[in-house]
C-alpha cells in the first residue's frame, strides 16, 4: 500500500520541518505540497532533523486536483454528526471501513484555517481525531503524527521493532524445572497444580530475555539440588 501525504497551503516553517520527519518516521511514499506558504530552507531541514533526506519525496504543485490520488481521505478537527461534509470516521476505523487500499491519500489543511467546503468536497472520507470538545484543534503536525501513527499501526506494524516474546520451549523448559522444584518443596499438590497455573500466566506475557533470566535461575536451582541428574538417571 502507497501511503501519500498531502497539506493544503502549509504556512509553518517548524510544522514542516517536523512533517518532513515524521515521513522518515512513518515511510510516507510521497509528500505533497499545494502552494506553500514558504520556501524549503535550512531552517524547515533543522525541523526535520536526520529525516531532511526525506526531502526528495517533497512534491510542489498549483492546484488540490493534481495531487489526489487513490483513496482520498481529509482531516479535520471540525466536524458534526448533521452535516454530510463534516460526518466523520476516527483514525482506528480506517482498516474496518477502507481495507486496504492501493493508495492511500491524507489531505491535511491550512494552519490558520483549515480545509474549505470545496476541498472536503474532493475527498472520500473525513478523518477526525477526537479530542477534547473545548479544544479539539491540534497543531497541524502534532495531527499528521497521531494520523500517520494509526496508519502504521493497521498497516505497517511488521516493519517496526517489536517486543519479542518467549518461545513455547523456553517456557516448556521453565514449567518442567518449577514442576520438579515445587515436587521437592511444596507437599500439597492441589498448591502445586494452582502455582503452576499462575506461573503459566506469567510466562504468557514475559519476553524472551525475562523468560531466559527465570529459566537460567530455575537451571542453577536445579543443578544445585541434582535434579536434573535425578531426571537422566
Ligand atoms: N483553525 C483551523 C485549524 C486547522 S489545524 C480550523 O479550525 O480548521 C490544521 C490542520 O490540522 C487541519 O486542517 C487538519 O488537517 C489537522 N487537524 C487539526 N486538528 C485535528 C483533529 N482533531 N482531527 C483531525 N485533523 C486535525
Amino acid at each position: 500500500m502507497k501511503v501519500r501525504l498531502v497539506l493544503v497551503e502549509p504556512e509553518g516553517k517548524i510544522n514542516m520541518g517536523f512533517i518532513i520527519r515524521l515521513a522518515k518516521n512513518f515511510e510516507v511514499d510521497e509528500v505533497v505540497l499545494i502552494n506553500p506558504k514558504f520556501e524549503i530552507d535550512d531552517e524547515v531541514l533543522r525541523f526535520a532533523a536526520q529525516g531532511k533526506d526525506y526531502v526528495s519525496k517533497v512534491k510542489v504543485v498549483n492546484d488540490l486536483d493534481d495531487a489526489l490520488e487513490g483513496l482520498k481521505v481529509c482531516t479535520s478537527a471540525k466536524v458534526s454528526h448533521r452535516d454530510p461534509l463534516r460526518d466523520f470516521i476516527v483514525p482506528w476505523e480506517l482498516p474496518e471501513k477502507v481495507g486496504v487500499p492501493g493508495v492511500l491519500t491524507l489531505v491535511f489543511g491550512r494552519e490558520s484555517v483549515g480545509l474549505t467546503r470545496e476541498e472536503l468536497k474532493k475527498c472520500d472520507l473525513l478523518l477526525h481525531i477526537p479530542a477534547s470538545s473545548q479544544y479539539p484543534v491540534l497543531n497541524l503536525s502534532h495531527a499528521v503524527a497521531i494520523v500517520l501513527w494509526e496508519v502504521w499501526k493497521a498497516y505497517r506494524l511488521n516493519k517496526a521493532n517489536l517486543p519479542k516474546p518467549a518461545t513455547q520451549e523456553r517456557i516448556n523448559l521453565v514449567m518442567r524445572h518449577a514442576k520438579e522444584l515445587l515436587e521437592r518443596f511444596v507437599g500439597d499438590e492441589e498448591k502445586r497444580e494452582r502455582l503452576l497455573e499462575s506461573l503459566k500466566k506469567l510466562l504468557s506475557k514475559g519476553t524472551d530475555l525475562e523468560v531466559g533470566a527465570l529459566l537460567y535461575l530455575l537451571g542453577k536451582c536445579s543443578n544445585v539440588l541434582g535434579l536434573e541428574q535425578k531426571r537422566k538417571e
